[in-house]
């Protein structure tokens, strides 16, 4: 991670950009000095780059902002009017230097990226290393500069190297891990064996998954089997269009699919949706068929 502010660059509360000159005066991202506006709207003033005439008198009534001595704030210099700093080199910086130590902590090294062309794998470290530690493994690591811009890299959608890779990863571990920096569990080797683990956990649950669905599938195609039966061998009433279009819109079981069923008191009533009319018929009611029935539905919603 870089830091990219200037030295002297601050992020005010609120999201502004400014800088601080040699004297701690806040000059703006234009180049402006920044001027306290509450002082300048008490004189009437609206100091602006097509307004000289008022920079020049906003300046010479003191109307500025330092940045005080802790560089939480800057300070009007007129009114005492404080403006809270959010963001600063330093603070960046410590940030940056706080995760980093997070990451080291996990210090490991990545693939960062393979050469498709000629299979070479290379890999970075996952965290910066003090100087010195570095100085114990630089030796296998190249410094690769992207020689392409974005576009192209976009266009081609293969990987170039970029920045400290290495291509001996066993090497540099065997030093770290050594060095007490790559903890022995972080080694490639380790996590790779962790997420074959993973993996194979994941799998076994997907099976397990597909296996009960298979299962409730299974017992649905029996149960289905026993409903036509029933029907078959039962005495079937045609019902009117009128009585087809009233029951498969308020069916009791599988209200909203092609075809459902509703058990009155003296009746069973199957109703199918033929695409451009409703298809019903009734067969005298049957405890086992309600009983089928009431199982199915449990088991469509559990599929
Ligand atoms: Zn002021």
């Amino acid at each position: 991670m870089k830091n990219y502010y200037k030295k002297n660059e601050i992020q005010l509360d609120g999201g502004k950009h400014a800088f601080f000159d040699k004297n701690g005066k806040i000059i703006g991202r234009n180049g402006i000095t920044q001027f306290c506006g509450k002082c300048c709207k008490a004189e009437g003033l609206k100091p602006s780059n097509s307004n000289k005439k008022d920079i020049e008198k906003a300046e010479e009534l003191g109307f500025v902002f330092y940045i005080n001595n802790d560089h939480t704030a800057i300070v009007c210099a007129k009114c005492g009017r404080e403006v809270a700093i959010e963001k600063t080199y330093d603070t960046v910086q410590a940030e940056i230097e706080e995760k980093n130590l997070e990451k080291l902590e996990n210090l490991h090294l990545v693939l960062a990226g393979e050469d498709w062309e000629c299979g070479f794998k290379f890999y970075a470290l996952s965290a910066n290393i003090e100087y010195e530690d570095w100085l114990k493994v630089k030796k296998y690591f190249k410094y690769y500069k992207s020689g392409w811009s974005e576009d192209q890299e976009l266009e081609f959608d293969c990987f170039e190297p970029t920045g400290w890779l290495t291509r001996n990863p066993t090497a540099v571990e065997q030093i770290l891990v050594n060095e007490g920096l790559i903890k022995s569990e972080n080694t490639l080797q380790k996590i790779a064996e962790r997420a074959a683990i993973e993996k194979q956990k994941r799998d076994k649950e997907k099976k397990k998954e597909l296996e009960k669905r298979e299962e409730i599938k299974n017992k649905i195609g029996v149960i289905n089997e026993k409903i036509k039966k029933i029907f078959d061998s039962s005495q079937k009433r045609e019902l009117s269009d009128a009585e087809a279009y009233k029951y498969y819109f308020r069916a009791q079981f599988g209200q909203g699919d092609i075809a459902n069923y509703t058990v009155t008191e003296d009746e069973i009533i199957h109703c199918v949706y033929m695409g451009d009319f409703i298809y019903g018929i009734a067969i005298p009611y049957s405890k086992e068929c309600e009983e089928l029935l009431k199982e199915k539905y449990k088991l469509n919603d559990e599929y």
